[in-house]
């Protein structure tokens, strides 16, 4: 299968080429060339699977022609070494758990996936020897997703480049306790700097002929598409219950997560309809109300790895549908909540359901509470574990909220760092002297 830009400016990219590129030469997003559906007979038997089968034959059903099925399975079965449980809040809702992973958050799962496919495919490239080296700038999530992604992978050096003194305590750990493969750079100004820093490497003409240079943000194809595993899991695991209708509410900020559920509706999944859960940037809310788009600067929330202000994979959205709004509505509502709203809904859930939820997962299950309709049932996205923002958490709900042993290994590990300003020059001689 090859994968056409957004943009439809770039040659069409190999699923290889379009790994290492991540955007396409016209700046556009890949897309795979065709959506393959699923047969009817996988979803009949789908209930008796696990995650790990059916995130294999939907992979399969993606990749199969790109790479041999031996390292498929490994990779699939390497990215979901932990279980995604689906547990029921109340009558009607359902939170599939996506927090169980090594980061905990969903964006272990396509960082992981990436790592492993980036690796695979650098393996197999035996005319260029050379390390890959990852630049990412991150303003904590996913910084930690990709460097723990990314760990012990043979072939590929991470840099991550973060703002000094602006991630919290626990994402700092996260990517700066890792050493062996793992470079983290604390960078003396913003996230902004940070993200200026690697697009000013990857247009440098010595470093790019020096070095072999890739980047790993959402919004490549390796991180956005193995999301689509875990919604025919979530499928799967209603069937079990016996449950029909099934509406699925997803916390969005860069879409990425949703697109990939729109990604499985079209291979097939017999998913009633999404909700697109937004915070106050509420430009995808907009745009499904009037069909236009605006997009404008992030306003901070609680919800904050959704302060997102002209969506990267809105350009998939557009794509998939082919411009309609009529369709994208067909298939997707929107919602969406001030921070008094998430507030209130996560203490209102703690205290009738028992469940604790994330102010990320606040969004969705408040959208399946407006937005179910009789009969339906619905299943929420719980995007990240509520410790991350223990600090924020504790006061909204009153009570204390535990930290699990996973992520306290990480606040009990030495914390290494290179602290640069933000000056390209300095950026660049480092990666000169440290990178291979
Ligand atoms: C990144 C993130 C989101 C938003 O996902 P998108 O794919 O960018 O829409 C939601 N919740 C959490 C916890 C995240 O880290």
């Amino acid at each position: 299968m090859l994968y056409y830009s957004t943009n439809g400016q770039a040659p069409k990219a190999t699923l290889g080429e379009a790994v290492v590129a991540g955007l396409a030469p016209d700046r556009g997003l890949y897309m795979p060339e065709s959506i393959p559906t699923l047969p009817a007979a996988f979803f009949n038997n789908i209930d008796q699977m696990s995650l790990v089968d059916i995130a294999y034959v939907v992979s399969n059903t993606l990749f199969g022609k790109e790479i041999d099925s031996a390292t498929l399975k490994d990779i699939v079965s390497k990215t979901l070494s932990f279980d995604i449980p689906l547990k029921k809040v109340d009558d009607r809702s359902y939170s599939l758990e996506l927090f169980h992973g090594p980061t905990l958050a969903f964006k272990d799962v396509g960082a992981r996936f990436m790592a492993l496919l980036l690796g695979h495919f650098n393996r197999q490239d035996k005319t260029d020897k050379r390390e890959v080296n990852v630049l990412v700038a991150t303003s904590g999530d996913t910084g930690s997703a990709v460097a723990n992604g990314f760990l012990g992978v043979d072939g590929v050096h991470v840099y991550v480049l973060y703002p000094k003194g602006k991630v919290s305590n626990i994402q700092e750990s996260q990517f700066t306790t890792l050493g062996h493969n793992i470079t983290a750079i604390a960078v003396r100004g913003t996230f902004d700097d940070c993200q200026a820093l690697v697009k000013n490497a990857f247009m440098d003409q010595e470093l790019r002929e020096k070095l072999k240079l890739t980047s790993a943000n959402s919004i490549n194809i390796a991180r956005f598409l193995p999301q689509s595993f875990y919604y025919f899991h979530a499928y799967a695991r209603m069937k079990e219950k016996g449950i029909k209708d099934v509406v699925i509410s997803v916390p969005s900020g860069n879409l990425g997560n949703l697109t990939a559920g729109l990604i499985a509706k079209r291979m097939g999944l017999p998913v009633k309809r999404f909700i697109a859960a937004n915070n106050r940037n509420d430009v995808f809310f907009k745009y499904l109300q009037t069909g236009v788009y605006t997009p404008t600067h992030s306003i901070p929330t609680l919800a904050n790895a959704m302060d997102v202000g002209d969506p990267s994979n809105f350009a998939r959205i557009l794509d998939l549908y082919s411009h309609n709004h009529d369709a994208i509505t067909a298939d997707i509502t929107g919602y969406t909540y001030t921070d008094a709203q998430i507030e209130e809904t996560m203490r209102r859930t703690i205290d009738t359901t028992g469940y604790l939820l994330d102010p990320h997962g606040a969004t969705a299950y408040q959208a399946l509470q407006d937005g179910l309709k009789p009969g339906e049932t619905g299943v929420f996205l719980e995007t990240a574990h509520p410790a991350k923002f223990k600090e924020k958490v504790e006061p909204i709900v009153y009570q204390i909220v535990n930290i699990p042993p996973r992520l306290q290994a990480f606040m009990d590990g030495k914390k290494e760092m290179t602290t640069l300003r933000p000056y390209f020059p300095s950026f660049k001689k480092f990666l000169l002297e440290t990178a291979r």
